[in-house]
């Protein structure tokens, strides 16, 4: 083969395992039924209806004939991260694939931003990322072959005022993405972030009335004069755009990208 071919039997990441965090609702559970779809056994983990969870965790395992499982841990808890990676290891022999997606929003002027609130938001957003990576990565590393996968934000590269914590923890998370990358550059390993400007998901929903109290301003015009004002293109990012980038990234003809942030952002961050 010449050196400039992509192995494409090689570029399969079928058989593999991935764990997604918060991978309940929203961009994470687009990522991973986007994985599945590729054969990946899942660790699926997020907050919500327990009813619900097991109706996405068999929905998954039926229509993509993969093995997944659901881990109930709570990202503020480190000891539950523990054993969340801990049972992917025993139930799968191996976390192949690690995207560190859950995350949480909070909107409030910084003299009003409640303590309680900026630590969760650093706990879910970043902590856990260290939490995760801190586990996945010595297999990954002896393997020499592995994938991390940050959902970070364009809030990683910019900032939006009233958001201080989340800007905060997404900048944070580029960071660790890129310190990741250098030490797990000759092990096979990359990481990566994604930086998605506004996808239509709850976490989006969720933020708009205290943007509306935060502003002064009605729900359409936080629409259409703050989210949708970022975003050159005026549409929201879907998430199965998001879920297509991050398959990418886990394919070995993605190997050479690592330590990046990747703007998915209808042009928000070119402004
Ligand atoms: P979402 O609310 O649909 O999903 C968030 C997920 O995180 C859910 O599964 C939820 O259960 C889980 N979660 C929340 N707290 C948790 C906890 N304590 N322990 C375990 N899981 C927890 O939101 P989303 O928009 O899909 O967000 C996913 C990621 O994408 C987040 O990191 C978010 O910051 C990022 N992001 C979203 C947008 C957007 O516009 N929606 C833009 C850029 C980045």
């Amino acid at each position: 083969m010449l050196p400039d071919q992509v192995p494409r039997d090689e570029a399969m990441i079928k058989g593999k395992t991935a764990v997604v965090t918060g991978s309940t609702s929203g961009i994470g559970l687009a990522i991973a039924r986007a994985l599945a779809a590729e054969g990946t056994n899942l660790l699926i983990n997020g907050l919500g209806d327990e009813a619900a969870i097991e109706r996405t965790r068999l929905g998954i395992e039926g229509e993509f004939g993969v093995a997944a499982r659901y881990s109930p841990a709570d990202l503020t808890v480190p000891r539950e991260i523990n054993a969340m990676m801990a049972e992917a290891e025993t139930r799968f022999g191996s976390v192949d694939i690690l995207v560190n997606n859950a995350g949480v929003q909070f909107v409030a002027p910084i003299e009003a931003f409640p303590p309680d609130q900026w630590d969760r938001i650093i706990a879910i957003n970043l902590s856990a990322a260290f939490h995760t990576t801190r586990t996945a990565l010595p297999g990954m590393k002896a393997r020499r072959w592995g994938r991390i996968v940050n959902i970070a934000s364009a809030h990683a590269l910019v900032a939006s005022p009233f958001k201080s914590a989340y800007v905060a923890a997404k900048h944070g998370i580029a960071g660790l993405t890129k310190t990741v990358a250098l030490e797990a550059a000759t092990f096979g390993v990359t990481a990566n972030a994604i930086c998605p400007g506004y996808v239509w998901t709850s976490l989006v929903k969720k933020q708009i009335p205290d943007t509306m109290r935060a502003r002064g301003m009605t729900e359409q015009q936080v629409i259409s004069d703050v989210l949708l004002q970022a975003q050159p293109t005026k549409e929201f990012v879907k998430v199965d755009e998001v879920a297509a980038m991050a398959v990418f990234l886990c394919s070995d003809a993605a190997k050479s990208i690592t330590g990046a942030l990747l703007p998915i952002d209808g042009g928000w961050t070119a402004a």
